[in-house]
């Protein structure tokens, strides 16, 4: 039976379950033939734990099969793994990979269409597929017609399930138009509500129960290694995750961060591991949601607000659940810019900060001068 493309491309629809139950292949043979899908399997989970994706390092690299199957593969992994972090982890980079390709699908226009091979998610099959259809109708004005709204219309009930008041003020109900039943939203915040629903849906049932049969202590003996490794790299990150001091002094971030500031400042939306890289090091730093948007100048509504929902989910307890990549990440996307004479002494940013900060004795914390107005 043909693959259905948009099966590798959204995992954990309904359809794609059916699909890998359908293929007849079980977990338990690719993991003990290290099928392909296994290798993919562990990518997955090794970027989300690192860099807040799931994309494929080399998408060409595997068929549509290969990415389908190796999701059942990263579930078992993060089950292994076994952490409240690496669940939250996961489940929040498979939402932030979907939402983008949402948007890429959503924003395909008819000719794209014809002319991809790849089949593409309309909005309404996606809220379809999370029994949304209902309750989510466009708002059309007359000037817009034939394009796409702008705002939406959510019944209150899905609402209230889905949009959580830790994403900012604005989300809160007394501060939203509500008129019969409904709650008015913008087209960027329908997308944000669509991705909590996959990050529910794929957080849904993890960890489960691996090793409660004789067929699971094989999977589980098999995966030893490669459970050992996302293990490392969780307290590896987790040792990383903040800086050993308090102040906050933008002039001595390393190159790479102040690159990507810069590039934040002047109105560039970043791909999302640069955002990630860079507000998880702003994260590190001891920053809080209203210094990052200050600090990085979103002042308008759709930006502030994203990146206030990001630093509200890097920001744990104690700061250190979602740490910055490492510069061997940072390199591998093109992010070390500029690297300088103490870029060669440190294999973090996180390390350079503190470096730097050290050899500068006194420094003026940034967050005062903003304080005092200057
Ligand atoms: S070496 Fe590390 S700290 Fe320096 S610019 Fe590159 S990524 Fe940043």
């Amino acid at each position: 039976m043909p693959m259905d493309p948009l099966h590798a491309r959204y995992p954990f629809f309904g359809g794609a379950r059916d699909a890998v139950r359908e293929t007849d292949i079980s977990p338990a043979a690719l993991i003990a033939e290290d099928a392909p899908a296994v290798e993919r399997g562990l990518e997955r989970v090794e970027r989300a734990l690192m860099e807040g994706t799931v994309e494929a390092d080399e998408p060409h690299r595997w068929d549509e099969r290969e990415e389908l199957l190796s999701y059942p593969i990263a579930r078992i992994l993060v089950s292994l793994v076994d952490t409240p972090a690496a669940v939250e982890k996961y489940a929040a980079a498979e939402a932030a990979t979907a939402q983008t390709r949402f948007l890429t699908d959503f924003e395909a226009d008819d000719d794209e269409l014809q002319s991809m091979r790849t089949r593409r998610a309309s909005l309404e099959s996606v809220l379809e597929e999370f029994g949304l259809s209902g309750d989510v109708r466009p708002e059309r004005d007359g000037e817009r017609r034939g394009r796409d709204p702008t705002h939406y219309w959510v019944a209150l009930g899905s609402y209230l399930t889905l949009a959580d008041a830790d994403w900012g003020e604005r989300w809160r109900l007394v501060n939203r138009e509500v008129a019969d039943g409904s709650v008015r939203v913008t087209r960027d915040e329908l997308h944000r509500t669509l991705e909590e629903a996959v990050r529910r849906r794929v957080a849904e049932g993890l960890p489960f129960e691996v090793r409660g049969s004789p067929a699971g202590e094989e999977i589980a003996d098999a995966l030893d290694e490669e459970v050992a490794e996302l293990r490392d790299l969780l307290n590896d990150h987790d040792a990383a995750g903040s800086a050993a001091v308090e102040a906050v002094v933008p002039d001595l971030f390393p190159p790479c961060m102040k690159t990507l500031v810069r590039r934040v400042r002047e109105g560039e939306t970043l791909a999302p591991h640069s955002e990630f890289s860079l507000v998880s090091f702003l994260v590190g730093v001891g920053m809080d949601e209203t210094e990052v948007t200050t600090l990085l100048d979103a002042d308008d509504a759709e930006t502030a607000d994203r990146l206030e929902t990001r630093v509200a989910y890097l920001a744990d307890a104690d700061g250190s659940q979602f740490a910055p990549p490492t510069c061997a990440t940072l390199k591998a996307y093109d992010d070390c810019t500029d690297p300088d004479e103490r870029c060669e002494t440190i294999s973090h940013p996180l390390s350079y900060y503190e470096s730097a900060v050290r050899d500068a004795g006194d420094v003026r914390d940034w967050r005062e001068t903003v304080a005092e107005g200057e």
